[in-house]
């Protein structure tokens, strides 16, 4: 019997390996998944480009020991290939996505439903081997059922959907809305998809790249502009009468950030989903006196169900981010290489069967 698989392993900054390691046994409230696709996150290419920061080195993951040297991979599907003695929520061969997200059950933000904001924050594949692998193991109550009607490779997208969906729902978002987005990437783009699902009347993008901005467009953006007009925030308003009602900030960055603050309506709301990687400076009095609501989020909670139910229902087509297929043993050249190097790559999944 084999006991040993390929696996997209973080060594250090700029050290992923594909080597072999142990295949992981599910304990008694564990699902053991026989991966698919698993697509690449701009949260593993952090890591990859200048990590750690949330795989833990110096000190163990309290909630599970987890230390070192790290299988990425956290947006996933795959099928159940075992399960521990006290699991009841799914089967070996139930098709499934999977909720990497850690709950710490002593969290008093776990009765309040508000599981994501439970300390210390992990991830399957950051705090826990992930899924660049054939197998993975995680915890019962992070698996989610897949309809028959969604396919292995719109599963891997359901994770960093849910990001988005996530950034629409607390925006409070309502019909005829206008939203600006800035940040195309993979966040941005689905992010837009779900205001045009949930009925924006008119979607700003902006991106420093043009192949990004055509992206947007093709899959619905009304209006783009390269982020480094100064004059987003005046023609913004012309379009809209008196600025947008919603804006989601998914590039991160002080630019970005005023960028959307200048052309939200008085009244309106921001979204914060980047993870900035520097400070930003902000005018407390002008939020004050144009009764601004600016909103952090943290990646997402009780929302997988409606994003699954979208995405299935071909209201979301996610699928049309994925802009490569690649295998396990390309993952570095081929999937976090080619997403450092080259803007025009959105979603990279990896076949880890291929
Ligand atoms: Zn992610």
């Amino acid at each position: 019997m084999t006991t040993t698989m390929k696996a997209a392993r973080w060594h250090a900054a700029n050290d992923i390996r594909v080597e072999e390691t142990p295949i992981p046994a599910p304990k008694d409230n564990q699902v053991k998944i026989a991966v698919k696709f698993t697509g690449i996150c701009g949260s593993d290419l952090a890591e990859y480009t200048h990590g750690p920061q949330l795989i833990p080195v110096d000190k163990p993951y309290p909630l599970n020991g987890h230390q070192g040297t790290t299988t990425l991979g956290h947006e996933f599907s795959g099928v159940v290939e075992a399960v521990g003695k006290n699991v009841t929520t799914v089967k070996k061969g139930d098709r499934v996505v999977v909720e990497p997200i850690f709950k710490n059950p002593e969290s008093p933000f776990i009765a309040t439903g508000e599981y994501n904001l439970s300390e210390p924050l992990g991830f399957v594949g950051l705090t826990a081997n992930g899924a660049f692998a054939k197998f993975v193991v995680v915890e019962d109550y992070m698996v989610h059922k897949m309809p028959d009607t969604m396919t292995f490779e719109q599963g891997a997208i359901v994770e960093p959907a849910a990001v988005a969906a996530y950034a629409i729902q607390r925006s409070g978002m309502k019909m005829g809305d206008t939203v600006l987005v800035t940040g195309a990437g993979p966040i941005g783009l689905l992010t837009v998809q779900v205001a045009l699902a949930t009925g924006a009347s008119q979607i700003f993008v902006t991106d420093l790249s043009e192949s990004r901005l055509k992206m947007a467009e093709e899959i619905g953006a009304t209006h783009t502009f390269d982020a480094r007009d100064k004059d987003i925030p005046q023609k913004i308003k012309e379009m809209t009468g008196y600025g947008v009602d919603v804006f989601i900030d998914a590039a991160g960055a002080q630019a970005s950030f005023d960028t959307g603050v200048d052309s939200l309506r008085n009244g309106g709301t921001a979204v914060l989903v980047a993870l900035f990687g520097k400070d930003v400076v902000h005018d407390a009095l002008n939020q004050t006196l144009r009764e601004l609501t600016i909103i952090g989020t943290a990646a997402y909670r009780n929302i997988f169900p409606e994003t699954i139910a979208l995405i299935s229902s071909g209201r979301l087509p996610v699928e049309n981010l994925i802009t490569s297929v690649i295998s396990l043993d390309e993952v570095v050249e081929k999937g976090f290489d080619a997403l450092v190097n080259d803007p025009s790559e959105v979603k990279i999944l990896v076949d880890v069967n291929r």
